[in-house]
This record gives structure tokens, sequence and C-alpha cells, in this order.
């Protein structure tokens, strides 16, 4: 390839790459300005963790598989990009947690991991009645005058009980950040209901209160993905681009990145031995991978982000699986004799995600739980999944298919300090003009959180680029 000039070197093709390409060159041309764009992926596929796969007639997320109403940005990016009519609601809000070999249900109201609606909680069978006096004495305990952060275990338990964590906050958690509540902090994790605590001392009043006065609609989070899949913000995004001024590159790591004493430039070093040059450069790459490729060792706490790793297991069946429950999937509980921390079903989850009458189901299996769970084969990792689903529901067939994801250090888990350690991070980076970070390493792992760093790192290098 030789060597290639460009304004902007981009690595890494996951949602946080791609969106970041996207906006600069459509804000850029908005702007009228032209800004050639390199965008390099490691790997022959772009899209990161978002991996859709088709087979017989199923529709198969080995990666992330919805996206949360809360957080607006990925809306408005389908909205840009013309697929919002694609948007697919989930069937039913209904998720069980297992207690004591039975599934219940999650009260109605949930946001996050705290209660914005009474009667449903107050009915549940999750708590004891202990369990629901200790959490309703959130409207009585006083707020903390500790500013500094603490773990989410933490939070919960000071302001609902040990019940509302072990049995519905940390399961929650284990679901989606892969992390457990001891390690994850309040102010990077959920800075919304520190929030509400500081605004009105009480969560449960506080989050009622914000729904009634409408400013909020966080109460009523709601769940969706796109009609053939998460792929399909991936694709619209490359159809998208301005392919005039972006290039794309696949199947090719970025070995190291430097800086050319002489004119500031990024060298960019590939694998294979070529080179691109950026006046600018945006590492899309999680943390710990940007901390190899660059070296610097001012910017040495890029290292110390931890990551979960998670392993996927989908599995098909060829009829509707008899359950006890019409949900959309249960969380398993840590303290469970079961391996799989939580299983959705698809097929109930998703309208024409699967064939009529066939099963879809997805168990996700956490290294918090088992540390060596990614070195399992497919094999074992299947009998392992089928044995607790047969534990939980009636299945008597063998799968039609088994699809098996192995996702090493995939989900940055936000520790106490999170939110200081990034700042310091970004004050280090600002002493390198042009040098850009993005992605879920930093400032929400979510998709929708990715779409926003993106946003916003897009105009940071328009400025610079502009300001040269
Ligand atoms: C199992 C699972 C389930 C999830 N569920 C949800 C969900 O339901 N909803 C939700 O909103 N979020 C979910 N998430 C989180 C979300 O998917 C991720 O946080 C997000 O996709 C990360 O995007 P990214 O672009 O920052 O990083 P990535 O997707 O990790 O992309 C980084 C890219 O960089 C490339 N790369 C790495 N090294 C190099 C190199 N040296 N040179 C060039 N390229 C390189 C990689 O190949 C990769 O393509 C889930 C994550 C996982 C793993």
């Amino acid at each position: 390839m030789g060597l290639v000039e460009s304004d902007v070197v981009i690595i890494g093709g996951g949602i946080t790459g791609l969106s970041t390409a996207y906006y600069i060159q459509s804000r850029a041309k908005k702007g009228g300005i032209k800004i050639s764009c390199t965008l390099i992926e490691g790997t022959e596929n772009l899209g990161g963790k978002i991996q859709t796969e088709y087979n017989a007639g199923f529709t198969i997320e080995g990666g992330p598989d919805s996206l949360s109403s809360s957080k607006p940005w990925v809306f408005n990016l389908c909205q840009e990009l013309g697929i919002s009519k694609d948007l697919l609601k989930m069937n039913s809000a209904k998720t069980y947690i297992l207690v004591d070999r039975k599934l219940l249900e999650i009260p109605e109201g949930m946001f996050q991991v705290a209660p914005s609606r009474l009667i449903p909680f107050l009915k549940t069978g999750l708590l004891s009645p202990t369990g629901k006096i200790r959490a309703l004495m959130d409207l009585l305990i006083p707020k903390s005058r500790d500013e500094r952060d603490e773990s989410i275990a933490s939070f919960i338990r000071r302001r609902l009980g040990k019940q509302v964590l072990l049995r519905i906050a940390a399961p929650l958690l284990a679901g989606v950040h892969g992390c457990s509540a001891q390690e994850l902090s309040i102010d990077a994790t959920f800075p919304y209901l520190k929030d509400i605590e500081r605004r009105y001392r009480s969560l449960i009043f506080g989050l009622f209160k914000e729904k009634r006065k409408g400013k909020s609609k966080k109460g009523d989070q709601a769940f969706y993905t796109l009609k053939r899949g998460l792929r399909e913000i991936i694709d619209a995004i490359v159809s998208n681009i301005d392919h005039d001024y972006t290039s794309i590159i696949t199947g090719k790591h970025v070995r190291s990145v430097s800086i050319n004493p002489y004119d500031k430039r990024f060298e960019v070093l590939l694998e294979d031995g070529s080179t691109l040059r950026g006046r600018s450069v945006v590492f899309a790459t999680p943390a710990y991978i940007t901390a190899d490729i660059l070296s610097l060792p001012e910017l040495s706490m890029l290292k110390s982000i931890r990551y979960a790793s998670v392993v996927v297991v989908t599995l098909a069946f060829r009829h509707e699986i008899k359950s006890v429950f019409a949900g959309t999937g249960f969380l398993i509980p840590s303290e469970s004799e079961l391996r799989i921390s939580a299983c959705t079903i698809t097929s109930n989850k998703w309208s024409g995600f699967s064939p009529p009458g066939y099963t879809l189901l997805r168990c996700y299996l956490d290294t918090n739980r088992e540390a060596s769970i990614l070195d399992y084969s497919d094999k074992q990792l299947a009998e392992i999944v089928l044995k607790d689903l047969k534990a939980v529901l009636s299945i008597a067939e063998e799968p039609l298919f088994i699809k098996v994801n192995r996702w090493k250090n995939a989900f940055p888990c936000y520790s106490i300090g999170h939110r200081e350690k990034i700042r310091a991070l970004e004050e280090a980076i600002s002493l390198y003009p042009g040098l850009h970070i993005a992605g879920a390493s930093y400032h929400g792992i979510s998709i929708s959180d990715c779409i926003q760093q993106a946003e916003s790192t897009a105009y940071k290098v328009l400025n610079f680029l502009n300001n040269k």
C-alpha cells in the first residue's frame, strides 16, 4: 500500500469508529469543507462487537441485541441514516429472576436498578416482606453527605437494602455490564440515580416525581432492535459515508502509532509494514489495545481499566418451548447453582427473528462467575447451557443448531473513580493535539453511548483541523 496521507486516520471499525467517520464527513459536508479520512479495521468484518448472522430463517445476534430508549443518540443516528422505520420494539417487557428455583417477574417500572413505581414493587414476589420494608426505608433515609464515588453495591445497599441488591440489581448488572455490583462505580455507571438522591434524597420518590413531571421519560424505558438486527446500523453507516473522501481498509491491524517530531503528523504503522500519515488520529479501539499501539508512558492509565469476558451461546429449537412464563428471558443471581447468568428468549423478544413455531434462546456465561469459561470447547459449553436450561424450562429435544460467541475482555468495568481516571486521561491526551480516544472504555458502554462519543469526537477533530 506504501504511504497514504489523510487528514484523519480512525483506528477500529466498530460502531464508534464507523460513526466517527460518518459524523466527520456529514458535518464537514454541511460546513462546506473537504476532509479526507481513512478508517482501519484489523479484522475482515466491520461492526466490532455488533455481529448479526442469518441462519435457516433465524436472526442471530452474537454480541449486543438491544437499544435502550433511555439513551437517544442511536435513535437520532437511525433517523439521519433513514432506517428509523425499521426500528422494532421489544414484544414484552417481562423479564424474570430465578429465586429459590422459581422464576419471578421483575416488577414493572424498574428504571436501571431502582424502582420508579411503588405498587408493582410492593407486589413483587422477588422480595420478602422484610426486604420490602427495608427498601421502603429509602423514603426516610437521609441523603449521603459524602460526595465521593462508591460502588453500585454500596449505593443500592445503603438506599434500598441488601435484598434489592442481591435479588434484583446484581443480576441485572451482570446481564448488562458483565461486571459485579461490588466493582462498578455508581458515578460512572448510573450517574442519574446518584443525581436523584442528591436532588430528592429518596430514589423511589425522586424517580416517581421525575416521571410525574413528565420531564423525564426515563421511567418508561423500552428496548428496540432493527428488523434485520443491529447489523443494519453498520450497513447503513457504511452506505451513507461519503466514499469519495473516506477509505475503509479491513483485514489490517495497526501495529503502532508515533508522532513525527518535525511536522507533528501521526504515523500509523500497519502489520503489513505500510504506513498511513494523518494530521489527526482517532483511537476507537478498547483502551488496553490503544495503550499497546501508542505506548506513551504518560498514557499508561489506559491499561488500568479491567475488562470482563463473556460467552454467548445461542440455541435454536424446532418447536416452541413450553415454559412457565411468557417473558423475554430470565436472569440468575450468582449464588444459584446454575452456571449461566442470563437467558434471553429471542423468539419471544423480537418478532421475525425466528421462523413461526421455532424457538431461539441466547444464554450468557461470564468470567466473574466462572473464570475459565473462555477455555471450554463449544461442546462443553453446549452441555453446560443445556443442563441449566433443562432445570428451568421444559426442553426435551436436541437443538437444531448451537452458535458460540466468545468475548474476551469485552466489557470495560467502570470501577470506583472511573470518571476521575478518564478526566485525568483526557487531560494527558490534550497534550498531544490531534490525538483522540473514544468508545466503550470511557463514557458509557452502550451502543448509544459510543455513538454520542463518536459525534463529539468528530466535532473535536473538525475543530482541530479547522484551527490548524
Ligand atoms: C456480548 C455483548 C452484549 C452486549 N449487549 C449490548 C446491548 O444489548 N446493547 C448495547 O447498547 N450494548 C451492548 N453491548 C456493548 C456494546 O456492544 C459495545 O460496548 C460497543 O459495541 C463497543 O463498540 P466500539 O466500537 O467502542 O468497540 P468494538 O466494537 O470493540 O470495536 C473496536 C474495533 O477495533 C478493532 N481493532 C482492535 N484492534 C485493532 C488494531 N490493532 N487495528 C485495527 N483495528 C483494531 C476491532 O477488531 C473492532 O472491530 C454488548 C457487548 C457485548 C460484548
